[in-house]
């Protein structure tokens, strides 16, 4: 069976875990590794049995731990080019062979995981989002995403389980105490994913069938799970789909 964890996700860390009975990795690891080893203990899983680590993009909040994961465990980081020459100086220095770079919209296999990175409009070098295949599941990883777009949309079809962002309330962004170069930055194209957009997003894909939505990379300041996640069931009502009967939503935990 494949398993899909979100250890952390937000602005002050972000590590998700997924595995199949033979394959194990983790999507980000922008925590301490002690951090990442007691929450994969939590849930039973051993470090020692990760094969692997993709990264999104450069930002700390995704990368702070990945170095030093990869020297412990000796297991290869994935990123694209732009990536990696973003995250060098935090990562410090990663054996050779460790060293995976790939390409958006380049397939590529780690044992029995299929992995589809895929564009992500975001303000960082090279920034992908991932879609997982694995034992003819799909599950796709969606967050520092600026805006929604068709590309992004087509990425989300069919998935068993899309982990999307949903940043922020545009509301509380705006009277809140964030300096305004950083609110901007925020609501960009290329910045993070509204409560709104992110709950009209998953009322459409709940539409052409996607059955499980976890709703992630929720600001600390700027949002609250319950205002995610009754957003999301709102906009999903609105088209007459029913919460817990057509599909199920959480809310991922920032810790
Ligand atoms: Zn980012
Ligand atoms: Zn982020």
């Amino acid at each position: 069976m494949v398993k899909f964890c979100s250890l952390f996700s937000g602005s002050s860390g972000n590590c998700l875990f997924f595995g199949t009975e033979q394959t194990k990795i983790l999507i980000d690891a922008g925590l301490s590794r002690k951090a990442i080893f007691n929450a994969l203990e939590q849930i039973d899983q051993k470090p020692d049995q990760l094969k692997g680590i993709l990264l999104t993009h450069e930002h700390n909040d995704h990368v702070r731990g990945a170095g030093i994961l990869s020297r412990t465990l000796d297991i290869p980081i994935y990123a694209t080019e732009g990536t990696w020459k973003g995250c060098m100086p935090v990562l410090g220095e990663i054996d050779e062979k460790n060293m995976v770079c790939i390409e958006a919209d380049k397939p590529f296999e780690i044992d029995d995981l299929c992995i589809q990175p895929y564009r992500t409009p975001h303000d960082a070098n090279d920034p992908v989002g991932y879609c997982l295949l694995a034992e003819d599941k799909k599950t796709v990883v969606a967050t520092d995403i600026g805006k929604m777009t068709r590309a992004l949309l087509k990425w989300f079809e069919k998935s068993d389980l899309l982990f999307l962002e949903s940043n922020h309330d545009i509301e509380m962004l705006k009277i809140g105490s964030y300096p305004q170069k950083l609110k901007n930055r925020i609501l960009g194209d290329k910045g993070h994913l509204c409560n709104e957009v992110a709950a009209k997003t998953v009322a459409y894909m709940v539409k052409t069938g996607v059955t499980r939505v976890v709703l992630g990379h929720l600001s600390e300041k700027n949002n609250f799970k319950e205002l995610a996640y009754i957003t999301a069931v709102n906009e999903m009502k609105k088209e007459g789909i029913l919460p817990g009967r057509d599909a199920t939503v959480e809310v991922a935990d920032r810790y």
